[in-house]
């Protein structure tokens, strides 16, 4: 198998026509509108990402009602076998698709191509599970009585999808509906279109009926405001920002939608006097700086005890310097631009800020060069508890440092922010260990290393987070009804 660099050798510069994915057709839809999609390293336009029609979007729910119709009935064995032959489509197909997610989203294509891969393993988990959405007979109180707890899929689902992991964030949510039974029409994220095309391709190449898979883009407001309402969806799910997560979790409130939504996050990586300080630095280094700080659970506000402050802050800010930043595309590349330019002006905005507060730029703090939208590796240290960037999630490439003196005193500031999806600590205590994993409110917490994210685990936040999961049985629990059948013998 040819590996992406490769692939990219021998045919730069391909990326492919954008079309929707509706009723089992592929389409450039019926509105003519379509917005452009920009190469984050170049800036320059590289291809046009269609709107769906208030037409388009009716001829994908009325697909997506007689979609579920058939699948509801396909046994769950033969959902499997058909989500199975998906995920080795997708798997062999990861060489072209990675080159192509670099180009319209930023991340080296070294990531892209574990992304793709991983959509596989996480096809296969889900597929798999599908078998094993059993229910239970609960013990009747008379003998001539049986009562049986069944699961039944919720119903055609609408799924919204960001631009910041254009596989990941879809194929999640397209997995566990199917796996469960139900349809969904996917609004996949205009700016980084492809990618997530080339996933829903690879459900269609599979032979998942049509109906079952749709994808769709356009004004992301106007389509949810349409999606959410109508009566033939049964359940929402949201992956984005905590602000519109709570618009949208409202709107389906108000037409008792079941909701899944994974939001933002402000995650706080505690490193204790006791930790082993380069594996510290080394794992949170990675997972800072990667995808290029646009990940929900990447660690953000880095508390540290001051025993051991300097010597972190010493590591990190190597780690943060030696990063080779460039177009994605290029072999050497660990972090590629920013997704868009609304990131780059966050960033200014995050660091200006922290410093006129006072807190010092350890290593980066600025743009780079006027083409595209890359932005130096950051660390800031001596950052005020009331700037900005110690509130406000800042999906980018920023570190900001702080000490802590007592245990208390930092479980009060991990759990100081609303947000609540993943923390992470490095201690070599077994019983700090065993105290941070239950005092910390959080979804997640990964001690010790970076273990979030595989298809097995529960994946999810609590608080302004958001609220059900995105991995692990949970996530399928989220797109099942369960019903009880009560029956007395005649
Ligand atoms: P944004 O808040 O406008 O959009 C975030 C996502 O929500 C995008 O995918 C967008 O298409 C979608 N969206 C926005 N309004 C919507 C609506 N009314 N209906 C349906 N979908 C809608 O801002 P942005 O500039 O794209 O991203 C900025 C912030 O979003 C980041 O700072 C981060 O907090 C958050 N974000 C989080 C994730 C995540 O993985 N949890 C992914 C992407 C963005």
């Amino acid at each position: 198998m040819l590996i992406a660099a490769e692939i990219m050798q021998e045919t730069p510069g391909m990326y492919p026509k954008v079309q929707m994915f509706i009723a089992g057709e592929w389409t450039d839809g019926t509105s003519g509108k379509s917005e452009d999609i920009l190469n984050p390293a170049t800036g320059q336009p590289i291809g046009k990402t269609p709107h769906a029609s208030r037409q388009d979007l009716d001829r994908a729910l009325e697909a997506a009602k007689a979609g579920f119709e058939i699948w509801r009935k396909t046994s769950p064995f033969d959902r499997y076998k058909l989500m199975r032959k998906a995920a080795d489509i997708i798997r062999s197909r990861a060489a072209e698709i990675a080159p192509v997610m670099t180009m319209e989203q930023g991340k080296p294509v070294v990531e892209a191509q574990g992304e793709t891969m991983l959509a596989g393993d996480l096809i296969d988990w889900f597929s798999e599970e599908a078998r094993r959405a059993y229910g239970r007979i609960v013990p009747p109180r008379m003998g001539n009585v049986s009562q049986l707890v069944t699961k039944e899929p919720v119903g055609p689902v609408a799924a919204f999808t960001p631009w910041n992991f254009p596989i990941n964030q879809a194929v999640r949510k397209i997995s566990a509906a199917l796996a469960a039974g139900c349809s969904i029409i996917v609004k996949g994220p205009e700016e980084t279109p492809a990618s997530c095309m080339e996933l829903v391709r690879a459900y269609a190449d599979a032979g998942i009926p049509a109906g079952v898979v749709q994808l769709v883009f356009g004004v992301p407001s106007e389509v949810s405001e349409y999606l959410i309402p109508h009566p033939i969806i049964r359940k929402i799910s949201f992956t984005g920002s905590t602000a519109v997560g709570k618009h949208l979790a409202a709107l389906a409130g108000l037409h008792m939608k079941r909701v899944t939504m994974e939001l933002g996050g402000h995650a706080p990586a505690i490193v204790f006097a006791d930790a082993d300080l380069d594996n510290a630095a080394k794992i949170l280094s990675a997972n800072k700086f990667r995808n290029a700080g646009q990940v929900c659970v990447s660690p953000t506000r880095f508390l540290v005890h001051e025993s051991v402050y300097q010597p972190f802050v010493d590591k990190f800010v190597a780690a943060a310097k030696s990063l080779k930043v460039g177009n994605g595309l290029d072999k050497d590349t660990r972090m590629g631009p920013l997704a868009n330019p609304r990131r780059v002006d966050a960033m200014e905005g995050l660091v200006s800020d922290a410093v006129q507060r006072g807190a010092k730029v350890q290593a980066g703090g600025k743009r780079i060069g006027n083409e595209g939208f890359f932005f130096e590796p950051t660390v800031i240290t001596d950052v005020p508890r009331d700037a900005r960037i110690m509130n406000e999630e800042p999906f980018g490439p920023l570190a900001p440092i702080t000490s802590f003196r007592s245990y208390d005193e930092v479980v009060a500031e991990a759990n100081r922010l609303p947000y609540g999806l993943a923390a992470y600590a490095y201690t070599t205590s077994t019983k700090t260990m065993q105290a941070i994993g239950s005092d910390i409110e959080s979804g997640m917490v990964s001690i010790n290393h970076h273990g979030l994210a595989l298809p097995e685990v529960p994946f999810g936040g609590i608080k302004d987070s958001g609220y059900g999961s995105e991995g692990g049985l949970e996530a399928i629990e989220g797109y099942l009804n369960t019903k009880f059948v009560t029956q007395a013998s005649a």
